[in-house]
């Protein structure tokens, strides 16, 4: 069995993972070690910034800095399997049965001591016991995959680019700033005050007529780009369809002077695969040009001050949900020296889809943007 090729733990490392252990037992969370470390441009496993999760990980796992028995000497084995997920594809760890675990001594190794670890695990089982943690674990949050709020997985941050993530039950915040401590935009913003602005846009600044306008030019321009580019591929296989013809006329002269070889029939039958796959595609409509509604502005409008009074009621709310972050492409906060800017981007698609259906069809998503930003006093959020 191969044994860890790292044999002993340099003496700086070392110092690291005591550090690490000694924080974290005397009350720091691994939220806060992680943005010290990073603060101080220690470099994290892999070489990458530190994160909270891979200095806590899961205890019963022995996942996470925490949880390394190597610290104390021990090295475990088989303790998870990794089995591949058949729906995502992903690889994904289960726990073995402790019997199976096999355990090996490499005193060598050991850099915590024993009443440093224990501090550590008295330290978990505290935190395990508090009334929040409890809370959390009797959710079952992990298990709820259904989104409830409007902005999840939709924010954006204007300073690194990266993502926002949930501050409490109420609040959203830059997750690079929150855990990483690698961007500085760290104020948090109120969840249901973000939603409004963002409902407000969709609804008064994204669609206006005057707007519109430019929309519909570069809609137009976006489908034109398209049927030529579609134009060129017919002209392509047209030109492929008169080689294979002639290639089949070639084939079918050799047989009528009584050439019969089995590579000649394999070639002939692949051939008129070809042609058959080549007549199929050209049989296909070309797609008819679209015309955009003259009131479009004005339906969208009506369309999405629905959808968002539907908000309110529990039973229609989550397919309002879904419909209206359908509309949207991503949400970007900016933290100005005037205040809060947030520029939203709708999905082109969907924007005109919800006001004309049928439409949306032939638009290439990704390369039309509609933008509307709107800027924000800093007094609008409590902090
Ligand atoms: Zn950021």
């Amino acid at each position: 069995m191969p044994v860890t090729g790292e044999r002993t733990i340099n003496a700086d490392h070392a110092a690291l993972i005591r550090r690490i252990f000694a924080e974290f037992s005397d009350g720091v969370s691994p939220k806060a070690i992680a943005r010290r470390l990073n603060a101080e441009h220690i470099p994290g496993p892999r070489g990458k910034p530190w994160r909270d999760t891979a200095i806590r990980g899961h205890r019963t796992r022995g996942t996470g800095l925490l949880n390394n028995e190597l610290y104390i000497g021990r090295l475990i084995w088989n303790r998870l399997r990794y089995i591949k997920d058949p729906e995502s594809g992903r690889r994904v760890s289960r726990l073995n049965p402790r019997e199976q675990w096999i355990i090996t001594e490499v005193p060598e190794m050991r850099v915590v001591n024993d009443a440093l670890w224990a501090r550590v695990k008295r330290r978990q089982g505290e935190i395990d016991a508090t009334p929040r943690v409890q809370a959390i674990k009797e959710t079952r949050f992990w298990e709820k995959k259904r989104t409830t709020h409007l902005l999840t997985g939709l924010l954006r941050c204007g300073c690194c680019g990266g993502g926002f993530a949930a501050v409490g039950k109420d609040y959203l915040a830059c997750s690079a700033a929150r855990k990483l401590g690698t961007c500085t935009q760290r104020r948090s913003f109120k969840r249901n005050e973000l939603e409004a602005a963002v409902l407000n846009l969709l609804r008064e600044r994204l669609m206006r007529p005057d707007a519109v306008a430019a929309f519909v030019t570069s809609v137009s321009r976006e489908m034109n780009a398209g049927r030529a580019e579609e134009g060129a591929i017919r002209a392509r296989l047209e030109a492929e369809r008169r080689q294979v013809t002639r290639r089949l006329d070639g084939l079918y002269d050799a047989i009528a002077d009584g050439l019969r070889t089995a590579g000649l029939k394999t070639k002939l039958e692949d051939l008129e695969a070809r042609l058959g796959m080549i007549d199929t595609k050209l049989a296909a409509p070309a797609p008819s040009p679209v015309r955009l509604h003259p009131r479009l502005s004005e339906i969208y409008r009506r369309k999405v001050e629905e959808l968002s009074a539907t908000l309110t009621d529990p039973e229609i709310r989550p397919m309002a949900l879904e419909t209206i972050r359908g509309l949207i492409q991503s949400v970007t906060i900016h933290e100005t020296d005037s205040g809060v800017r947030i520029d939203l981007e709708g999905a082109i698609t969907a924007l005109v889809g919800l006001a004309q259906p049928g439409a949306d069809a032939v638009i290439n998503a990704g390369s039309v943007k509609v933008v509307a930003g709107v800027g924000f006093e800093p007094t609008t959020f409590r902090l």
